[in-house]
């Protein structure tokens, strides 16, 4: 038998996930993984909005959160938001006038999905996850 198996695995840092389903501890490489469409996924530096990376710990985990997020509307609008949120968390203070034009420049968006994402978020402006049936 072999000792070093034991610790294999159990490293410093990323060394396990966590289940999204049930939340058990998933040894890195051995979670069941999944890119959905969410457009409330949006990262810190971009590189995946929209999608999200869903962790399991196994098929059956992963295929139950799959369905969950098919039956998620992706809302463009809601992707926007999200985007320019994270702009004007990472500008700073800034007067209006500038605070507009850099958040235009950093996120891409033109100025009609600007005001459209501007809507959305004030007809959704409770936090995520307005809980089942809302
Ligand atoms: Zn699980």
């Amino acid at each position: 038998m072999d000792r070093f198996e034991e610790t294999a695995g159990v490293g410093p840092g990323d060394a396990s996930e966590l289940c999204d389903a049930c939340g058990a501890l998933v040894a890195v490489g051995k979670a069941a993984v999944l890119w959905v469409s969410d457009s409330s996924a949006v990262g810190t530096d971009g590189r995946s909005d929209g999608e999200r990376l869903l962790r399991a710990c196994g098929e059956r985990h992963l295929a139950w959160l799959a369905v969950r997020y098919r039956r998620r509307p992706f809302v463009p609008e809601e992707l926007w938001a999200g985007q320019i949120t994270r702009a004007v968390r990472l500008l700073g203070p800034l007067d209006d006038e500038e605070m507009y034009e850099r958040v235009i420049e950093m996120t891409g968006l033109d100025e009609e999905r600007l005001i459209r994402a501007v809507a959305w978020q004030d007809s959704h402006g409770r936090p995520s996850g307005a809980g089942p049936g809302a």
